[in-house]
């Protein structure tokens, strides 16, 4: 797990973050767990039933404005420094989730962060973000309903990014983000526009926005609900709300997955035979031998197998606890024969998207204005 020097976890969105225990989380950070709001929820989607969205600040003004009918916005968004892989496509599915349920989206290229952080000139990553728009269209996100933008080319992101550097001091950058450069405050304080961005009068002015992310970018919420407070009087910002997922593990077992070694993950743009490959050396909670398998059950606990069926590819629940109790707990599988079933779902899935993607990327050109 990561933590600072007094044992505390460190939520690094410009790092690395592993959860141990996600639990802690709720007494460290204030974050609340969303398990007890999923009655209030009309339609729950597969990720927060299963409780992949563990957590969220203020959800309730989100379900308030679902159940009155008012306006309300979803806002997210990708770093594009290369193709989308499942931990993007779980945010992108939140984001449409929400879209498909009232709320007027906001997707945002995180250009610049993606220069600041990870280095990728902007020419490079317009290619990426062509790619990754047109993944999120294929995806099924209405772009009539929808904003689609580019941080390096919106004004009025920036423009908010310049006025909130007036309400926030280097020391609370630090606390907040540790020491960097300053292009990667500048970067998170151009975070905290898009998060505002749908408040704006352009927009239509504040309404309650929920921003789905993993739990590593919660150090952006937190400065973001400041900058909102602080800047209210002239503005009236709703403090935006958000949800938290769980970062699915990689296919080496390690807890999150990493750009670094391409073997501990898979993009929805690889062919089906590396993506099968792939998966056939993943790591797994396998037994030694399957007599043993068989006698003592598995476990899928620390199994990105399991992950990936629990995340993405099992479309019922009663599914995903047959494989956790029955199937792998119970050893009435073994880990190689539950590999190739998932094999055919993901390349099924995989080969499908890729379709939909290819006919979406002149779409994708057109709304980011790139030929
Ligand atoms: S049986 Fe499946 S879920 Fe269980 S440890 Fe093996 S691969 Fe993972």
């Amino acid at each position: 797990m990561s933590t600072d020097p007094h044992g505390k976890t460190k939520l690094d969105p410009f790092g690395t973050t592993f959860i141990a225990d996600y639990e802690k989380l709720y007494e460290e950070f204030g974050i609340q767990p969303f398990k007890p709001l999923l009655p209030q929820m009309p339609e729950p989607s597969a990720a927060m039933r299963r409780g992949v969205i563990f957590g969220h600040r203020d959800f309730e003004r989100i379900l308030q404005a679902v159940k009155n009918h008012e306006e309300y916005a979803v806002m997210s968004g990708i770093k594009p420094t290369g193709e989308f892989h499942l931990g993007t496509l779980q945010t992108a599915r939140e984001v449409i989730y929400f879209q498909q349920h009232g709320a007027k989206a906001f997707y945002c290229i995180a250009d610049v962060e993606a220069y600041e952080d990870n280095r990728i000139p902007f020419e490079r990553s317009q290619k990426y973000a062509v790619g990754n728009v047109a993944d999120l269209l294929a995806l099924g996100f209405d772009p009539k309903k929808g904003f689609i933008y580019q941080q390096s080319k919106e004004t009025r992101v920036k423009d908010l990014a310049i006025l909130f550097g007036r309400g926030v001091t280097l020391a609370t950058m630090k606390a907040i983000y540790g020491e960097h450069h300053m292009g990667l405050y500048l970067s998170a304080l151009i975070q905290a526009g898009d998060i505002l961005l749908p408040q704006t009068k352009e927009f239509g002015g504040p309404k309650p926005t929920v921003v789905p992310v993993g739990i590593d970018q919660d150090p952006h919420l937190r400065l973001t609900r400041d900058l909102a407070f602080k800047f209210r009087r002239k503005y009236k910002f709703i403090s935006p709300s958000s949800t938290y997922h769980k970062l699915i593990k990689s296919l080496d077992g390690s807890p999150k997955m990493s750009k670094r070694d391409p073997m501990s993950y898979f993009t929805l743009e690889e062919s089906p035979e590396v993506i099968a490959k792939k998966i056939s050396n993943s790591f797994t909670g396998g037994r030694p031998t399957a007599e043993e398998q068989r006698r003592l059950g598995a476990n899928p606990d620390v199994c990105p197998i399991y992950d990936l069926y629990l995340f993405h590819f099992f479309e019922r629940d009663q599914d995903v606890a047959k494989l956790y109790n029955e199937e792998c707990k119970g050893g009435k599988i073994l880990c190689g024969e539950n590999k190739q079933r998932l094999t055919k779902i993901v390349t099924d899935f995989v080969k499908e998207h890729q379709r939909k993607r290819r006919q979406n990327i002149d779409k994708a050109r057109e709304i980011l204005q790139i030929d």
